[in-house]
């Protein structure tokens, strides 16, 4: 069997560990968001792609859910000494690694697909780590500026890191998606995958973004498989991050069915033949097949069943 995952940064990093637990023998192919992709002190940083191979390979720092266990901060306390900017980015000394061999790779006109799998080399992450695109597309946030009143694009990092998304967003923008082709590799997966699998991304700036590069959407569309989407909203609320603040800019109420009826039916133009929802959660999206499950990835044995159960709902176990 072969599935493929649509994945963010910690929640489709957790989502797909417990797949690859779920589907040992499966072929698994992860396309991942490179939207929250960033230059900063000259280093190209991809983190939804590092957390999902640091999760995949056990190098992640499970606690915090993103950057390397064991981690140290020496570079940074240095560079804050020199008052160098941007000072609100997190970045470990052994992270600092990854992204100085990455920069490399890229700066030596390697694409980023070729860069990603030379790094994974290193983790073995037991998944195909593919990002969604070669070409850089960076989610820009546009924000009403609280100094002056007038309107403002941040890089989405900084809107989320600097200003922990506390500055209402007015729009989302995919800063160079008209020129993104979906990277080697991503058309191929979709055309030959068993079943593909949404994780319980950010529906806006993981999945959404994703969906975004040109040709993405309609080869998932053609996929032979059932494609299955697991709710990132439990009981009604984010388990972490800031998709609440996302989802009400697109008009999305923030619920299980409100992230459903947005992602729509297959049947009906949309994207889905079946979405998990959470026992507390009801969801009513006509040609959808609904299911309640736990939802909550809190340890390898519930994520693993999550997995087991978007299988069955793909109705490929
Ligand atoms: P990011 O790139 O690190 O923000 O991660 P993702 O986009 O992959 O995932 C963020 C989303 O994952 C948020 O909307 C969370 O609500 C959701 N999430 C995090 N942990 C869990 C969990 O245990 N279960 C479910 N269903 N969703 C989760
Ligand atoms: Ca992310």
């Amino acid at each position: 069997m072969d599935f493929v995952v649509l994945a963010g940064g910690v929640g489709g990093a957790r989502f797909l560990r417990g797949l690859r637990a779920a589907a040992p023998e499966a072929g698994i192919t992860a396309i991942v968001n490179t939207g929250d992709d960033v230059t900063l002190h000259g280093l190209r940083i991809c983190p939804d792609l590092d957390s999902v191979v640091y999760t995949l390979g056990g190098g992640i720092d499970e606690e915090r859910g993103w950057g390397r266990a064991g981690e140290s901060w020496t570079v940074k306390e240095e560079l804050t000494g020199y008052g160098a900017d941007p000072d609100w980015f997190g970045l470990g000394d052994r992270d600092l690694a990854t992204h100085l061999i990455r920069t490399r790779m890229l700066d030596a006109g390697y694409p980023l697909s070729q860069v990603t799998a030379a790094l994974a080399d290193r983790w073995q992450p037991g998944v195909t780590v593919l990002p969604m695109s070669d070409e850089r597309v960076e989610t820009h946030v546009v924000v009403t500026d609280p100094e002056d009143g007038r309107q403002r694009a941040l890089h989405f990092q900084e809107w989320w890191v600097r200003y922990r998304a506390e500055l209402p967003p007015r729009s989302f923008v995919q800063v160079g998606v008209e020129s993104a082709r979906p990277a080697p590799g991503v058309t191929e997966a979709l055309a030959s995958a068993d079943a593909v699998l949404l994780a319980p991304s950010n529906p806006v700036v993981s999945i959404g973004t994703i969906l975004g590069v040109p040709g993405l959407r309609d080869a998932l569309l053609a996929t032979p498989g059932r494609i299955v989407g697991v709710s990132p909203i439990v009981g009604g609320a984010v388990v972490r991050g800031m998709a609440d603040k996302c989802l009400p800019v697109l008009g999305i109420e923030v619920s299980a069915e409100g992230v459903g009826r947005h992602y729509g039916a297959r049947a009906d133009g949309g994207l889905l033949d079946a979405w998990l929802v959470a026992p507390e959660d009801t969801a009513e999206i006509p040609g959808v097949d609904v299911r309640r499950v736990p939802l909550l990835m809190s340890n390898p044995d519930t994520t693993a069943a999550l997995a087991r159960a978007t299988l069955d709902a793909a109705g490929v176990r």
